[in-house]
């Protein structure tokens, strides 16, 4: 059976994973970065951290933040890693290990990840939304994961939902995530209350007790999010609207309003067919490594 390796960069570590074709993880390694690094070092990091296991390994698949361009491989700039600019993690790999080198930005890696090894797998056609600390997209149609233009397409959290809304991270106002996701969540909590919640989980905890100011906030966003998956199921016609990430840990808290308000938004001959549901929250170095599997499928 192939095997194929899946790299995850987040902001402070470097997690690598050897799997099979379906889907089992045979080998992997985590390796903390030091929060100041410069292009070279953190590229000697990377390539130490993916030489064991590359033996057996027919490419490497990497996922990491974006902004960044897949068609070079460079990874352009990062939030979490500021001495980083214009880092060519492609090149720098294949001459290291004489392999293929695929490089996607994160959601889109938890996309086509969801879509091969995740719970509609059988189906052709999927976007899948991860609701996490913003909102991210990705969408894969007969196997092939639909980047867009340099590779930073189905930005679904930062389409509009509110003409006006609040301020978001990107600099915009009233962008999906500014009401549906951790960072949504905790920002309009701020602002009706003075509180600041540490994280999703409290959020949620006060919305299962039936506090008011979160139980409307979470009404609000469902809404939001369900008009922002509205347009891009008319946009792009899926068969399967998939959604992932940890806020899905709470799906029963808004999966119910969610879907009701998707299907009673959409046009009735796409609500035939349609499947709308939770996926199963793969991990990064998985949707990393499927890009291996599913270049050799397209
Ligand atoms: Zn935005």
């Amino acid at each position: 059976m192939k095997q194929a390796i899946g790299v995850d960069i987040g902001g402070g570590s470097i997690r690598v994973s050897l799997f099979d074709e379906e889907g089992k993880e045979l080998k992997s390694n985590h390796t903390k970065t030091p929060e100041h690094l410069d292009n070279q070092s953190f590229l000697e990091i990377l390539k130490e951290s993916i030489r064991p296991l590359t033996p057996g390994a027919i490419g490497i698949g990497v996922g990491s933040p974006g902004p960044l361009n897949n068609e070079t491989g460079v990874l352009l700039t990062s939030a979490n890693m500021v001495g980083l600019q214009n880092v060519p993690i492609k090149q720098t790999l294949e001459r290291a290990f004489s392999l293929p080198v695929y490089y996607e930005n994160d959601a889109n890696c938890a996309a086509l990840g969801e879509a091969y090894f995740g719970s509609y797998k059988e189906y052709e056609s999927q976007l899948i939304l991860t609701l996490g600390t913003g909102v991210g997209g990705g969408f894969v149609n007969r196997g092939a994961l639909y980047t867009g233009y340099l590779g930073n397409g189905i930005e679904i959290g930062h389409t509009t939902s509110v003409i006006g809304g609040a301020l978001c991270g990107c600099g915009a106002k009233g962008c999906v995530e500014s009401y549906f996701s951790t960072r949504g969540f905790l920002n309009r909590y701020f602002e009706k209350t003075q509180t600041k919640l540490p994280n999703a989980e409290a959020f949620f905890d006060l919305v299962r007790k039936e506090d008011p100011i979160s139980k409307e906030i979470l009404e609000f966003g469902t809404l939001a999010l369900a008009h922002a998956v509205r347009g891009a199921i008319h946009l792009l016609n899926p068969e399967v609207v998939v959604f992932v990430g940890g806020i899905t840990n709470s799906y029963d808290l808004f999966g119910k309003h969610l879907e009701s308000e998707i299907r009673s938004n959409i046009f009735s001959v796409l609500n035939e067919r349609l499947k709308l549901g939770k996926g199963r929250n793969l991990s990064g170095t998985l949707g990393a490594c499927s890009l291996v599997f599913a270049k050799k499928k397209v």
